[in-house]
């Protein structure tokens, strides 16, 4: 049976090549995100100064660093999440967040690849978000198809749809 090209399966491994604002520090994962959404919290509001932010996450064996200088990165653990912020040490631009275990990644989509005619990320159908979380503390409605959870996706409230009952 052929492949369909469009719709790879998640054993046909797609590989993303990511990098910080100034291109000194970059990496790459591999394969299918753990998830892939859209967060509205005010925590990612205020850490990048956006009204939302696509984060994936990403198990730690998935993501190669691709930067050859070994002091391209600082890093430093929060003391509130103990997720550990790696920041380029160039542009000081947040490059991922690593897990208190290690054994996650959670990366954003902004940062990674475009195809170059298009703008669009490469291979954006297999990392596509699949909703809109911590909805609620939006500053804009996004009107588009995708579920809206009042917090995490799947155990909070659906706003796009309850709030018309
Ligand atoms: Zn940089
Ligand atoms: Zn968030």
């Amino acid at each position: 049976m052929a492949d369909n090209p469009t719709n790879p399966k998640p054993s046909q491994a797609a590989s993303f090549h990511a990098s910080c604002f100034c291109g000194k520090a970059s990496f790459e994962v591999e394969g299918k995100p753990l998830f892939s959404l859209y967060c509205h919290c005010t925590r990612c509001q205020r850490i990048h100064g956006s009204p939302f932010v696509h984060i994936l996450h990403y198990n730690s064996k998935a993501l190669t660093w691709n930067h050859t200088d070994p002091n391209a990165l600082l890093a430093k653990s929060h003391p509130h999440t103990e997720w550990k912020e790696w920041r380029c040490k160039s542009c000081l631009g947040i490059v991922g967040n690593e897990s208190p275990a290690g054994d996650r990644w959670s990366l954003k989509g902004a940062l990674f690849r475009r195809d170059a005619v298009s703008g669009v990320i490469e291979n954006w159908h297999f990392i596509r978000p699949t909703g809109h979380i911590f909805y609620d503390t939006r500053m804009l409605d996004v009107n588009d198809d995708l579920p809206k959870w009042e917090s995490m996706e799947g155990t909070s409230k659906r706003l796009d749809t309850d709030t018309r009952a």
